[in-house]
């Protein structure tokens, strides 16, 4: 008889999924729609230094946190990644990320190519997904509408758009936000794809 399997009574470890892309391109947006439409899937909240947008809460969106307790997190080695952008600091938290994981809970990551390229380096499983705008002009028009930064945030968004759109090729598969719908079903179909 073959033997036993000394993990067979724990749920199969699930993927992590990343998702990234330009800011404005709509990664909040899908991901919003997604969990509407498979609760099932864990989102991981970030801790940033960025101030909170109108609407915006604490421990939904994001813990949103001092310079002080982000240098703290990172001493402590508490963050899975973290990456400065357009001004501020971003970063996951490890443990809950860990054990969604191992809980065989599917858990995606929403966040910027820097903590994208880290993610890839210590977690080899990770499914990489780029979301990508129908057009510069209308990622342009989508950060601009927003209206939630200044004209000088959204310049410094614009010229790390140009870097983030630059590294699509370094992702596993790319998806088109042309339609939130159809953006969701193609992300729900590649979680839930067999692992190869
Ligand atoms: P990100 O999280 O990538 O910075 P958001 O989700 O905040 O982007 O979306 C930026 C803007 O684009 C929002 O005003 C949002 O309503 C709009 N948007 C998102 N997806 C689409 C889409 N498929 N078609 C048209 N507008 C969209
Ligand atoms: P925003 O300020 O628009 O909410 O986010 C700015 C950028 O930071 C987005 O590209 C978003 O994906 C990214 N981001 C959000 N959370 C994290 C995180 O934990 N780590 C990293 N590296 N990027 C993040």
């Amino acid at each position: 008889m073959p033997a036993q399997n000394a993990d067979s009574s724990r749920p199969a470890a699930k993927r992590l999924t990343v998702l990234s892309g330009p800011s404005g391109v709509g990664k909040s947006t899908v991901v919003a729609h997604l969990r509407e439409v498979d609760p099932d899937v864990w989102l991981s909240v970030s801790v940033t230094t960025r101030e909170p947008r109108p609407g915006e809460r604490d421990g939904v969106q994001y813990h949103f946190v001092t310079d002080e307790e982000f240098d703290r997190l990172i001493a402590e080695d508490e963050l899975l990644e973290w990456a400065r952008f357009a001004g501020n600091r971003y970063g996951t938290p490890r443990r809950p990320v860990q054990e969604r994981l191992e809980a065989g809970i599917p858990v995606l990551l929403e966040i910027e190519l820097q903590g994208a390229r880290q993610v890839r380096e210590t977690m080899a499983d990770a499914l990489h997904v780029f979301l990508a705008p129908p057009s510069w002009e209308e990622l342009v028009r989508r950060l601009t509408g927003r209206g939630t930064e200044s004209e000088e945030v959204i310049r410094r968004r614009l010229e790390v758009a140009k870097v983030e759109l630059a590294a699509e090729k370094e992702f596993d598969t790319t998806l088109v936000n042309t339609s939130v719908q159809d953006v969701c079903d193609e992300l729900l179909a590649l979680m839930n794809a067999p692992k190869v």
